[in-house]
């Protein structure tokens, strides 16, 4: 499995995209940065999968099914939990916003929304994918990804969340490596918790959860604290086997 960042921030400035993975060429984690993807590569996109509807992690949507369009021969699919794609049929496909390429054309529409199910793996390219719930301030998931054997988690958006590691830890024994969330320095520590995100200090305790010691690599640093987190993240327990994500960085899992 191949897994390339297309954008690892919490925020966007000039040269920081936002959170955007692409897995084996098919696949999009989150849809922060797929328009920083080239036209043929955002024509080979056929699933994209969202961690839940903040417009940090969907606002790529609206603009690659314009950009395709005319070329796009199959339907994009969208996978997310029935509130999530709720709220981008409502507020973001509602016409007023952007088209609701759910209806367009008519008889074959480019774009379709596919409600996942917590814990219930959904196969496609031959991986498969299992969501799990994790606390944020909407309803979001993390995804268990699965190919041949080998198995890899990324987490969107988080807070403390307890039931996500004990069902990791059951169920990923061959667990290659997690993408895990850091968005505030530790003294922001009140503005993490009330908008459901990590600090350093925080991520030191979900990661002491994880049973087993696989890399650590992580995003959604908010460009504005870059070096201060970086310092922040390199104090911690687990500093060892913690790499922070850059734009273009590949992962082969
Ligand atoms: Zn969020
Ligand atoms: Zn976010």
């Amino acid at each position: 499995m191949k897994i390339k960042v297309i954008g690892c921030y919490g925020a966007m400035i000039n040269g920081y995209h936002l959170s955007c993975f692409l897995v084996n060429d098919k696949i999009l984690l989150d849809a922060g940065a797929s328009m920083f993807l080239d036209y043929e590569d955002q024509i080979a996109i056929d699933h994209i999968f969202i961690t839940h509807s903040h417009l940090d992690h969907t606002i790529g949507i609206p603009f690659l099914v314009d950009t395709v369009f005319s070329r796009k021969e199959n339907q994009i699919k969208i996978y997310g939990l029935f509130e999530t794609l709720k709220a981008l049929k409502d507020n973001l496909f509602c016409e007023s916003i952007w088209p609701d390429f759910t209806n367009i054309p008519i008889d074959a529409p480019k774009l379709g929304f596919i409600p996942i199910h917590e814990k219930e793996p959904v196969e496609v390219g031959g991986i498969k994918i299992t969501p799990f719930r994790v606390n944020h301030i909407v309803p979001t998931l993390a995804f268990l990804l699965e190919e041949d054997g080998k198995q890899f988690l990324y987490i969107g958006d988080m807070h403390h969340t307890d039931d996500l590691w004990e069902e990791i830890n059951k169920v990923a024994k061959n667990l290659k490596g997690i993408i895990i969330e850091t968005s505030f320095p530790n003294r922001l520590d009140w503005l993490a918790k009330s908008s459901g995100h990590l600090t350093p200090s925080q991520l030191e305790i979900e990661v002491k959860k994880l049973k087993k010691p696989v890399p650590i690599y992580i995003f959604h640093m908010k460009p504005m604290f870059i070096e201060e987190l970086a310092q922040e993240i390199y104090t911690i327990k687990y500093h060892g086997r913690i790499k922070i994500l850059t734009q273009e960085d590949i992962l082969e899992i």
